[in-house]
Protein backbone atom coordinates (compact mmCIF):
# COMPACT_ATOMS: atom_id res chain seq x y z
CA UNK A 1 0.00 0.00 0.00
CA UNK A 2 1.69 3.36 -0.77
CA UNK A 3 0.90 6.66 0.71
CA UNK A 4 -1.88 8.81 -0.92
CA UNK A 5 -2.86 12.35 -1.04
CA UNK A 6 -4.37 12.51 2.22
CA UNK A 7 -1.34 13.21 3.93
CA UNK A 8 -1.09 16.69 4.79
CA UNK A 9 2.66 17.23 3.52
CA UNK A 10 5.40 15.08 2.25
CA UNK A 11 9.02 15.39 1.28
CA UNK A 12 12.12 13.97 -0.14
CA UNK A 13 15.35 14.59 1.88
CA UNK A 14 17.56 11.87 -0.48
CA UNK A 15 18.77 7.97 -0.22
CA UNK A 16 15.35 7.09 -0.65
CA UNK A 17 14.37 8.65 2.64
CA UNK A 18 10.81 10.08 3.01
CA UNK A 19 8.90 11.87 5.83
CA UNK A 20 5.12 12.67 5.23
CA UNK A 21 2.96 14.85 7.83
CA UNK A 22 -0.52 13.32 9.47
CA UNK A 23 -2.30 15.01 11.60
CA UNK A 24 -4.12 13.13 14.36
CA UNK A 25 -7.29 15.72 15.22
CA UNK A 26 -6.45 18.59 17.42
CA UNK A 27 -7.33 19.39 21.21
CA UNK A 28 -7.28 22.63 23.05
CA UNK A 29 -4.62 23.76 25.67
CA UNK A 30 -4.69 26.54 28.17
CA UNK A 31 -3.27 29.82 26.35
CA UNK A 32 -1.80 31.10 29.25
CA UNK A 33 -0.09 28.07 30.18
CA UNK A 34 1.41 27.43 26.77
CA UNK A 35 2.97 30.52 26.65
CA UNK A 36 4.31 30.06 29.95
CA UNK A 37 5.83 33.62 31.04
CA UNK A 38 4.91 35.85 27.99
CA UNK A 39 2.39 38.42 28.89
CA UNK A 40 -0.52 38.54 27.42
CA UNK A 41 -0.67 41.79 25.50
CA UNK A 42 2.46 40.06 23.64
CA UNK A 43 0.65 37.24 22.20
CA UNK A 44 -2.73 38.54 21.91
CA UNK A 45 -2.45 40.05 18.42
CA UNK A 46 -2.39 36.85 16.76
CA UNK A 47 -3.77 34.44 19.73
CA UNK A 48 -7.10 36.50 19.35
CA UNK A 49 -8.94 34.99 16.38
CA UNK A 50 -7.55 31.16 17.69
CA UNK A 51 -8.82 31.03 21.37
CA UNK A 52 -12.17 29.82 22.68
CA UNK A 53 -14.13 30.78 25.34
CA UNK A 54 -12.15 29.32 27.93
CA UNK A 55 -9.07 31.00 26.60
CA UNK A 56 -7.75 27.49 24.83
CA UNK A 57 -5.64 27.13 21.82
CA UNK A 58 -6.45 24.82 19.61
CA UNK A 59 -3.29 22.63 19.39
CA UNK A 60 -2.79 20.16 16.19
CA UNK A 61 -1.53 16.49 16.89
CA UNK A 62 1.24 16.24 14.49
CA UNK A 63 2.98 12.83 13.72
CA UNK A 64 5.33 12.10 10.96
CA UNK A 65 5.81 9.04 8.96
CA UNK A 66 9.43 8.61 8.12
CA UNK A 67 10.20 5.71 5.27
CA UNK A 68 13.52 4.75 4.85
CA UNK A 69 15.48 1.95 3.10
CA UNK A 70 15.68 0.05 6.15
CA UNK A 71 12.06 0.55 7.65
CA UNK A 72 9.53 2.72 8.72
CA UNK A 73 9.18 4.92 11.52
CA UNK A 74 5.99 6.86 13.16
CA UNK A 75 7.19 9.72 15.10
CA UNK A 76 4.34 10.71 17.35
CA UNK A 77 0.61 9.06 18.34
CA UNK A 78 -1.43 11.58 18.82
CA UNK A 79 -3.98 11.23 21.96
CA UNK A 80 -5.66 8.02 20.36
CA UNK A 81 -9.02 6.00 20.45
CA UNK A 82 -9.32 5.43 24.28
CA UNK A 83 -10.21 8.76 25.71
CA UNK A 84 -13.42 8.68 27.36
CA UNK A 85 -16.68 10.99 26.52
CA UNK A 86 -15.64 13.36 29.68
CA UNK A 87 -12.24 14.02 28.82
CA UNK A 88 -12.73 14.19 25.32
CA UNK A 89 -15.07 17.29 25.74
CA UNK A 90 -12.56 18.32 28.75
CA UNK A 91 -9.70 18.42 26.07
CA UNK A 92 -11.36 19.87 23.64
CA UNK A 93 -10.41 16.87 21.43
CA UNK A 94 -12.04 16.68 17.96
CA UNK A 95 -10.70 15.07 14.43
CA UNK A 96 -8.84 11.89 13.39
CA UNK A 97 -6.86 9.53 15.37
CA UNK A 98 -3.58 7.86 14.27
CA UNK A 99 -4.88 5.09 13.00
CA UNK A 100 -7.44 5.52 11.06
CA UNK A 101 -5.37 8.84 9.64
CA UNK A 102 -2.62 6.30 8.67
CA UNK A 103 -5.38 3.70 7.00
CA UNK A 104 -6.97 6.77 5.25
CA UNK A 105 -3.57 7.98 3.89
CA UNK A 106 -3.27 4.22 2.68
CA UNK A 107 -0.38 3.59 5.08
CA UNK A 108 -1.41 -0.03 7.46
CA UNK A 109 -0.30 0.15 10.83
CA UNK A 110 1.37 -3.08 11.25
CA UNK A 111 3.66 -2.13 8.75
CA UNK A 112 5.95 0.66 11.16
CA UNK A 113 8.78 -0.41 12.48
CA UNK A 114 10.08 1.86 15.32
CA UNK A 115 7.30 4.28 16.85
CA UNK A 116 9.72 6.97 18.01
CA UNK A 117 7.91 9.68 20.66
CA UNK A 118 9.38 12.63 21.99
CA UNK A 119 7.83 12.47 25.74
CA UNK A 120 4.76 10.73 26.94
CA UNK A 121 2.49 13.03 27.82
CA UNK A 122 -1.24 11.88 26.90
CA UNK A 123 -1.32 13.89 23.55
CA UNK A 124 2.12 12.07 22.79
CA UNK A 125 1.55 8.37 23.63
CA UNK A 126 -2.36 8.13 23.69
CA UNK A 127 -2.16 6.37 19.98
CA UNK A 128 -0.40 3.18 21.27
CA UNK A 129 -3.46 1.21 21.44
CA UNK A 130 -6.58 0.58 19.63
CA UNK A 131 -9.43 0.90 21.53
CA UNK A 132 -9.75 -2.77 22.56
CA UNK A 133 -6.47 -2.49 24.35
CA UNK A 134 -4.88 -3.93 21.51
CA UNK A 135 -1.60 -2.92 19.93
CA UNK A 136 -1.85 -0.06 17.64
CA UNK A 137 1.48 -1.17 15.99
CA UNK A 138 1.94 -5.03 16.82
CA UNK A 139 5.37 -5.20 14.41
CA UNK A 140 6.77 -1.57 16.12
CA UNK A 141 9.30 -1.44 18.69
CA UNK A 142 8.89 2.08 21.32
CA UNK A 143 11.31 4.37 21.78
CA UNK A 144 11.56 6.79 24.37
CA UNK A 145 13.77 7.71 26.65
CA UNK A 146 14.18 5.32 29.97
CA UNK A 147 14.28 8.32 32.10
CA UNK A 148 10.90 9.57 30.34
CA UNK A 149 9.31 6.01 31.28
CA UNK A 150 10.36 6.37 35.01
CA UNK A 151 9.37 9.49 35.73
CA UNK A 152 5.86 9.38 33.89
CA UNK A 153 5.23 6.47 36.07
CA UNK A 154 6.59 8.38 39.23
CA UNK A 155 4.54 9.32 42.10
CA UNK A 156 5.30 13.17 41.72
CA UNK A 157 1.66 14.90 42.01
CA UNK A 158 2.58 17.54 39.37
CA UNK A 159 4.68 15.46 37.05
CA UNK A 160 1.62 12.77 36.96
CA UNK A 161 -1.04 15.33 36.00
CA UNK A 162 0.55 15.46 32.71
CA UNK A 163 0.95 11.68 32.01
CA UNK A 164 -1.99 9.09 31.80
CA UNK A 165 -0.83 6.68 34.23
CA UNK A 166 -3.16 3.88 34.01
CA UNK A 167 -3.14 3.75 29.84
CA UNK A 168 0.87 3.91 30.30
CA UNK A 169 1.02 0.89 32.70
CA UNK A 170 -0.64 -1.01 30.11
CA UNK A 171 2.50 -0.02 27.70
CA UNK A 172 5.00 -0.27 30.13
CA UNK A 173 6.51 -3.74 29.46
CA UNK A 174 6.16 -2.76 26.00
CA UNK A 175 7.96 0.78 26.35
CA UNK A 176 10.71 -1.08 28.24
CA UNK A 177 11.82 -3.28 25.25
CA UNK A 178 13.13 0.16 23.71
CA UNK A 179 14.02 2.70 26.29
CA UNK A 180 16.60 4.69 24.76
CA UNK A 181 19.34 5.45 27.39
CA UNK A 182 20.64 8.76 25.80
CA UNK A 183 21.09 9.50 21.82
CA UNK A 184 20.64 6.61 19.59
CA UNK A 185 20.13 5.79 15.92
CA UNK A 186 16.95 4.08 15.32
CA UNK A 187 17.66 2.92 11.87
CA UNK A 188 20.39 4.49 9.62
CA UNK A 189 19.63 8.42 9.62
CA UNK A 190 16.73 8.40 12.20
CA UNK A 191 18.50 9.42 15.13
CA UNK A 192 16.56 10.55 18.53
CA UNK A 193 18.85 13.41 20.87
CA UNK A 194 18.31 13.18 24.39
CA UNK A 195 16.84 16.59 25.55
CA UNK A 196 15.12 17.01 28.57
CA UNK A 197 13.48 20.11 29.26
CA UNK A 198 9.76 19.86 28.53
CA UNK A 199 9.80 16.66 30.27
CA UNK A 200 13.12 15.01 32.18
CA UNK A 201 13.66 12.69 28.93
CA UNK A 202 12.11 14.46 26.47
CA UNK A 203 14.02 13.45 23.00
CA UNK A 204 14.24 15.08 19.32
CA UNK A 205 13.96 13.31 16.31
CA UNK A 206 16.54 14.11 13.63
CA UNK A 207 15.98 12.34 10.07
CA UNK A 208 18.66 13.06 7.42
CA UNK A 209 18.77 11.78 3.90
CA UNK A 210 21.53 10.31 2.03
CA UNK A 211 23.58 10.80 -1.34
CA UNK A 212 23.56 14.17 -3.72
CA UNK A 213 21.84 17.03 -2.31
CA UNK A 214 20.55 15.09 1.16
CA UNK A 215 18.44 16.81 3.49
CA UNK A 216 18.04 16.55 7.13
CA UNK A 217 14.40 16.86 9.13
CA UNK A 218 13.71 17.68 12.67
CA UNK A 219 11.36 17.05 14.96
CA UNK A 220 11.71 19.05 18.13
CA UNK A 221 8.89 17.66 19.89
CA UNK A 222 7.13 20.21 22.59
CA UNK A 223 10.30 22.04 22.71
CA UNK A 224 9.74 23.67 19.07
CA UNK A 225 5.29 23.39 19.30
CA UNK A 226 4.21 26.56 17.20
CA UNK A 227 6.01 29.48 15.72
CA UNK A 228 5.90 31.65 18.69
CA UNK A 229 8.25 28.75 20.14
CA UNK A 230 11.21 29.94 17.81
CA UNK A 231 12.11 32.24 20.69
CA UNK A 232 13.99 29.88 23.31
CA UNK A 233 13.06 32.33 26.28
CA UNK A 234 9.68 31.60 25.51
CA UNK A 235 9.14 28.35 26.90
CA UNK A 236 5.42 26.65 28.48
CA UNK A 237 4.45 26.52 31.72
CA UNK A 238 4.13 22.86 31.43
CA UNK A 239 8.22 22.59 31.07
CA UNK A 240 9.42 20.93 34.32
CA UNK A 241 12.98 22.09 33.47
CA UNK A 242 12.55 25.86 31.99
CA UNK A 243 16.28 27.02 32.11
CA UNK A 244 17.16 23.09 30.27
CA UNK A 245 14.50 24.27 27.44
CA UNK A 246 15.94 27.74 27.09
CA UNK A 247 19.80 26.28 26.96
CA UNK A 248 18.62 23.36 24.78
CA UNK A 249 16.26 25.14 22.46
CA UNK A 250 19.37 27.65 21.86
CA UNK A 251 21.97 24.76 21.01
CA UNK A 252 19.41 23.05 18.70
CA UNK A 253 17.95 25.38 17.15
CA UNK A 254 21.88 26.69 16.31
CA UNK A 255 22.02 23.42 14.39
CA UNK A 256 19.31 23.67 12.44
CA UNK A 257 20.06 26.61 10.96
CA UNK A 258 23.97 25.67 10.13
CA UNK A 259 22.60 22.47 8.72
CA UNK A 260 19.44 24.14 7.02
CA UNK A 261 17.25 21.67 8.24
CA UNK A 262 13.63 21.32 8.13
CA UNK A 263 11.78 21.79 11.02
CA UNK A 264 8.50 20.42 12.01
CA UNK A 265 6.63 21.78 14.56
CA UNK A 266 4.13 19.27 16.95
CA UNK A 267 1.15 21.15 17.70
CA UNK A 268 0.88 23.80 14.74
CA UNK A 269 -2.12 23.71 12.56
CA UNK A 270 -1.74 25.65 9.83
CA UNK A 271 1.94 26.14 9.39
CA UNK A 272 3.66 23.20 10.73
CA UNK A 273 6.82 22.84 8.00
CA UNK A 274 9.00 25.56 7.93
CA UNK A 275 13.24 26.55 8.64
CA UNK A 276 14.33 28.40 11.20
CA UNK A 277 16.33 31.53 10.81
CA UNK A 278 18.13 33.30 13.56
CA UNK A 279 16.67 36.75 14.42
CA UNK A 280 18.58 39.51 17.16
CA UNK A 281 18.92 36.95 20.33
CA UNK A 282 16.49 34.36 19.37
CA UNK A 283 14.81 32.85 15.86
CA UNK A 284 12.14 33.04 13.54
CA UNK A 285 9.95 29.97 12.62
CA UNK A 286 9.19 30.69 8.65
CA UNK A 287 6.21 28.23 7.47
CA UNK A 288 6.55 27.07 3.85
ZN1 LIG B 1 2.26 18.10 23.50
Amino acid sequence: MGINDAVHWRTELGGGTTVALVQAGTFRSDAGALLGPVPFSLWRPWAEGELDANRRLRQALNCLLVETPAGRVLIETGIGERLDAKNTEMRGYEGTAIVPALETAGFDPASVDVVAMSHLHFDHAGGLLRPDGTRAFPRARIVAQRQEWEIALGDNGRVAASYDQPELRLVADWGADGWAEGDRELLPGVTVVRTGGHSAGHQAIVVRGTGPGARTLAFFGDLCMRPWSANPKWVTAFDDFPLDSVAVKGELFRRAVEGDWTVVLSHERLSPVGKLTPDRDRFRFNGL
